[in-house]
């Protein structure tokens, strides 16, 4: 669709047509193992990399390239490629990059599954990171050494209410011709687009907010297309003949159409570690797609009255959301969210644990759960629930202290919902 395009329309139309032999309106689910070649030559072309087209449901899939296309214009990005989770794509968007022995960096306030996955399976592929301060450049920048091949932050952290300053470390990665990832699932690319600040690469899980109803896991690598992989021999991968691709040399061949990572990361990685989303996720999360502007709008409106009402509440300590006017990301929140800064926060409880776990047990219209992004209003207590494994110090590291709650407010009407945690306080 044209750059002028409006961000509904991309998100009801791109990518999709009515379906040629049918007629269908909606994206059919294409719920095949495995496409029938037209001859003996198109089936070599396509093995070589010679020609575009559908092979295998491992590799491509006509309903996940709907979704593809489509929440790579949503992010101004060139390509994408959907798979079976979030985790999924952060595993697959390093894989190209990263050799034993390599290492990145990474934000230190990350939803915790990435915490866990990066200090301890990817170290198993000896790929290591290292920890950098959120929002301390010069903390980035003095990790940076010869073996480092890429930056990873998120864009609104999980979840602490922090809006990280993408321009400002997009600059150091482009200064050290290293790809800048941003994790964008709490923003969605109605709230922030990363790509516009300097980011070569997006991932999100398509879980939360871009599926927005609770119903199927997914994720998605968005190539910003605008790094230069031949630069210098960082990227082999990339830049040099792949022997396991008929000596391909994915930069050279796709470079030009600004695709060769997203390329290199479907016929590469995907290819070989099999990942791959299932045509059903891909046509439900596809159609909660559609919405996403309208829910990301209702949900940051929502969240932002709770989070007003809660700082003003007698049994409640504190409350980091950065949409509120105090907040120390309150300047970054106006360069990066201008239309919200999303539904997930933490407070903390005067009472501590015991009027945590309290309070969860007390609501009824917030659902005890440990996901985000659902339509439905969410609570956790993770002091008692997902970081309970952790000692005193290391939950409060992990912003997880006794009296810490996490909401993801949902899109029911206000009164509601603050109604119930007006009940389920007044029970503390
Ligand atoms: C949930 C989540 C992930 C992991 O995604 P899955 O789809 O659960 O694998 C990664 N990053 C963030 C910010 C998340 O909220």
């Amino acid at each position: 669709m044209s750059e002028k395009t409006g961000f509904n329309t991309v998100a009801i139309h791109s990518g999709a047509q009515p379906d040629p032999s049918t007629g269908a309106r909606a994206t059919p689910i294409y719920q095949t193992s495995s496409y029938v070649f037209e001859n003996t030559d198109h089936a070599a072309d396509l093995f070589a990399g010679r020609a575009f087209g559908n092979i295998y449901t491992r590799i491509m899939n006509p309903t996940q390239d709907v979704l593809e296309k489509r929440v790579a214009e949503l992010e101004g990005g060139k390509g994408a490629l959907a798979l079976a989770s979030g985790h999924a794509a952060q595993l697959i968007a390093l894989h190209p990059l990263m050799s034993a022995g390599d290492e990145f960096i990474a934000s230190n306030k990350l939803y915790g599954g990435s915490i866990n996955q990066f200090n301890h399976s990817f170290k198993k592929f000896n790929w290591n990171v290292s920890w950098a301060e959120a929002n301390d450049t010069d903390d980035y920048k003095s990790k940076i050494n010869d073996k480092t091949k890429a930056i990873f932050i998120e864009s609104i952290a999980n979840p602490g209410g922090i809006i990280t300053d993408i321009e400002a470390i997009a600059k150091v990665a482009e200064e050290h011709h290293l790809p800048l990832i941003v994790d964008n699932t709490m923003a969605t690319p109605y709230l922030c687009k990363p790509l516009d600040f300097g980011a070569n690469i997006v991932v999100h899980s398509l879980t939360k907010f871009l599926g927005g109803q609770g119903n199927s896991i997914g994720g998605i690598i968005v190539d910003g297309g605008n790094f230069d992989w031949s630069m210098d021999d960082k990227y082999p991968d990339l830049s040099q003949p792949h022997p396991s691709y008929h000596g391909l040399n994915f930069h050279e061949t796709f470079g030009g159409m600004g695709l060769s990572y997203a390329i290199a990361c479907r016929f590469l990685s995907l290819r070989d570690l099999g990942p791959a989303i299932s045509p059903f996720n891909a046509f439900l999360i596809l159609n909660g797609i559609e919405t996403v502007a309208l829910r990301m709008k209702q949900h940051s409106n929502n969240a932002l009255e709770v989070a007003k009402y809660l700082e003003k509440h007698d049994k409640v300590s504190w409350v980091h959301y950065a949409g509120l006017p105090n907040s120390d990301y309150r300047k970054h929140a106006d360069k990066y969210c201008p239309n919200g800064t999303g539904a997930v926060f933490t407070f903390g409880l005067k009472g501590g644990y015991d009027a945590g776990v309290k309070l969860v047990n007390e609501v009824n219209l917030f659902s005890h759960l440990a996901n985000i992004g659902d339509a439905k209003s969410l609570i956790i207590h993770p002091s008692s629930t997902t970081h309970s494994q952790l000692t005193d110090e290391q939950q409060k590291l992990a912003g997880a202290s006794k009296d810490v709650v996490r909401l993801s407010v949902g899109i029911e009407d206000i009164s509601d919902i603050i109604g119930d945690l007006e009940q389920a306080l007044s029970k503390i």
